[in-house]
């Protein structure tokens, strides 16, 4: 399997590893699969007693050639990352009533979602390194990577737990002071390994992405350097979650009644969601993906009217994962609706192809210049047949905790409470036959002011041990000021990096 930019025309190819390190696209694209393989069901269903990790070998399998990566390291890499899980079922579900059901995705190192993706991509980036290295000439120097990322919260602290300790990776993450739950805060410096690096911004999250986004532009640095990124457009990220997925879906199914299963999916980049689009296109037969946006509602606007706007200003909120102004994982989706065919994609049509990869730059340069674009009705129409969308304001996000607390005795997070508002906005229950899977992507205990507001519970009495340990913990962390000039955090954050990969 290679991979091509959604922006290339020419669809130049880049195979599974090139792919994991360039992260973005030199022309500003995605990186797609050329084709996506199509299963047929009775396969699918002939791995339903597989464990989490042989069933996402399997997966993996399709889009990573056997050249680059032999079947026992694959599942090795597999089996190490979700060994860091706490649960054997890695995304267990758990059952709120018979047509209702909580996918929990938050049983790894951060409790949160993140940690499927980042995992693996640790771990893939690492058995890469060391492939690199293995035939070193006598004095020539090791080849490492500096991965930089941005943070609002979750991502930050899922990819330190990712990469730490990991040989030839440094890990460098900037998060806006003061801005992001004192819980993550903790969770992300109280780390004591010597690769990780925190860096807190006097700024916003929008400060922060945008230093890193010029670290990435300065192509001398980026070389010297080898930048990496791990944030939600890695490829790596989506095939990792496409797995909960096939997992869930597995366990649920019942080929007799050939159960029809949605998923309420709490989205921001749409990278989750993004997940679940390729497994529908791999063949599991999914019946509906929720788009499941809070007041930063985007998305929801465009499967409303076929209109992507951009909003002046982006709205903080009790889910602040999801406080985006545009998706970055959208794009992706994009290129197939494009291309005007959500099922038989295991066929290359190179002409198609290459009109859709015009279309798509032409669309994102006009989001780029005047920040909106629509997409023809017919188009429009297709993605009507597998996403419905919803949005959710605060006082609703609120009040969702208390009302799951109260009436099944089961505390859900505020992304995850937007979920499940989004299935009680579509009315699910109104659907004989359909089961719903709302993904919980984090615990709790991870955003405490939301649960104490809507249930009254104080942290120590819900957040796992560990998260209340961290917060007594030693914390590490190096504040960057702007010294005054314009470009002083970028110039301060790269000189720390080259400081760090001196010594
Ligand atoms: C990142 C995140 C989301 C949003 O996921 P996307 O892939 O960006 O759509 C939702 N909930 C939580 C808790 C998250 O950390």
């Amino acid at each position: 399997m290679k991979y091509r930019s959604t922006r290339d025309p020419e669809a130049n190819l880049l195979n599974f590893e090139d792919t994991l390190f360039t992260g973005l696209a030199p022309d500003g694209g995605l990186y797609i699969p050329e084709y996506v393989p199509s299963l047929e069901l009775e396969e699918i269903l002939s791995w339903k007693s597989l464990s989490f990790s042989e069933l996402a070998f399997k997966i993996f399998r399709l889009f990573i050639d056997q050249s680059e990566m032999n079947d026992n390291d694959l599942k090795s890499i597999l089996k190490t990352s979700f060994d860091t899980f706490s649960h054997v079922d890695v995304t267990p579900l758990k059952k709120i009533k018979s047509n209702l059901l909580m996918l929990e995705l938050f049983w790894g190192p951060t409790f949160a979602f993140k940690d499927v993706a980042l995992q693996c991509c640790g771990n893939f980036f690492e058995y890469f390194l060391k492939k690199k290295n293995l035939n070193l000439k006598p004095g020539e120097k090791k080849f490492e990577i500096n991965v930089v990322c941005a943070t609002s919260g979750d991502t930050g602290g899922a990819a330190i737990y990712g990469l730490r300790g990991k040989e030839n990776v440094k890990c460098f993450v900037l998060f806006p002071k003061g801005r992001i739950s004192t819980v993550q805060e903790a969770q992300m410096t109280s780390v004591p390994d010597a690769n990780v690096f925190n860096i807190s911004i006097e700024g916003t999250f929008d400060t922060c992405q945008e230093i890193v986004k010029n670290l990435f532009s300065k192509k001398e640095f980026k070389r010297e350097f080898n930048l990496a990124a791990v944030n939600s457009i890695n490829w790596c990220r989506i095939l990792s979650q496409t797995v909960y997925y096939f997992y869930s879906f597995l366990k649920i199914y019942d080929s007799e009644e050939k159960t029809k299963i949605q998923y309420s999916v709490p989205t921001g980049n749409f990278g989750d969601i993004l997940a679940g689009f390729y497994a529908k296109i791999l063949g599991l037969p999914i019946y509906k993906l929720l788009v499941a946006t809070n007041c930063n509602n985007i998305l929801h606007k465009f499967f409303e009217t076929g209109v992507y706007e951009r909003p002046s200003t982006c709205l903080s909120s009790f889910s602040p994962a999801m406080d985006i102004l545009a998706s970055s994982n959208f794009e992706r989706l994009l290129w197939y609706v494009e291309r005007g065919n959500l099922k038989t994609l295991s066929k290359r049509e190179l002409n198609n192809e290459k009109n859709c990869s015009l279309k798509i730059s032409e669309l994102m340069e006009s989001f780029k210049a005047c920040g909106k674009f629509g997409i023809d009705s017919d188009k429009f129409e297709l993605t009507k047949e597998l996403f419905r969308s919803s949005t959710t304001d605060d006082k609703t996000t609120l009040k969702t905790i208390e009302k799951y607390f109260k009436e099944y005795d089961y505390l859900v997070d505020p992304h995850t409470a937007v979920g499940l508002n989004a299935l009680e906005n579509l009315n699910y229950e109104s659907e004989d036959g359909v089961i719903s899977v709302c993904l919980s992507t984090a615990h709790p205990g991870k955003f405490p002011e939301a649960v104490l507001k809507s249930t009254g519970l104080e942290f120590e009495k819900f957040a796992p041990k560990v998260l209340v340990n961290a917060m007594t913990l030693e914390k590490r962390c190096h504040n960057i000021q702007n010294g005054g000039k314009s470009d002083g955090l970028l110039n301060e954050v790269e000189e720390y990096i080259r400081i760090k990969n001196r010594c």
